[in-house]
């Protein structure tokens, strides 16, 4: 169900005559139509501006100019959190302290955080020239994945799938 977005569009009449023919569910065929139904053009600058004002899964801010934040630190172990979190500017910006003195931390108290941690900062201040670049791209991504969940349910949830998203990014880093 969700591989059908990444199809090329020739494929997709022949998905949708498999389907018929195996009499499977009709909801599937339905569901393909609106993951490929696409926001390009100005319907997505809307949803764009929508997104970057609506309310903050964080702290709940509305209007608080919301954007994609990729945020990463290292860790003690040999593993680095990274996620892709879409917050408002405040709560980006205090993530983005916190990942600072995490990755800080590890280089006072070991000789391995004192090899990494330089390069962790040096990282961190190449990624900054290109923040907003970072930004539309982690957004575009949000939407081009919740294609079919944003039609399905229309923008007034999106703010939830916006949740659900930054819940799944820190998940992903169990
Ligand atoms: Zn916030």
């Amino acid at each position: 169900m969700n591989e059908s977005k990444s199809l090329r569009e020739d494929a997709i009449p022949i998905l949708e005559n498999e389907i018929q023919k195996r009499n499977l569910d009709k909801n599937l065929l339905n569901w393909i139509k609106l993951e490929r139904n696409f926001f390009k053009g100005a319907e997505l600058q809307n949803l764009k501006i929508l997104i970057r004002n609506s309310e903050c899964s964080e702290c709940g801010k509305k209007f608080n100019n919301i954007q994609g934040f990729n945020i990463h630190y290292i860790s003690i172990l040999d593993t680095s959190f990274d996620s892709n979190v879409i917050v408002c500017d405040s709560c980006g910006r205090k993530l983005r302290k916190k990942s600072y003195l995490k990755s800080a931390t590890l280089g006072f108290i070991s000789l391995y955080g004192i090899l990494r941690v330089p390069f962790y900062f040096i990282g961190e201040l190449i990624a900054s020239f290109s923040r907003k670049k970072t930004s539309e791209k982690i957004i575009e991504e949000f939407i081009f994945q919740n294609t079919g969940l944003i039609r399905e349910y229309g923008n007034d949830r999106i703010q939830d799938l916006i949740g659900q998203h930054n819940i799944q990014q820190a998940e992903q880093n169990e």
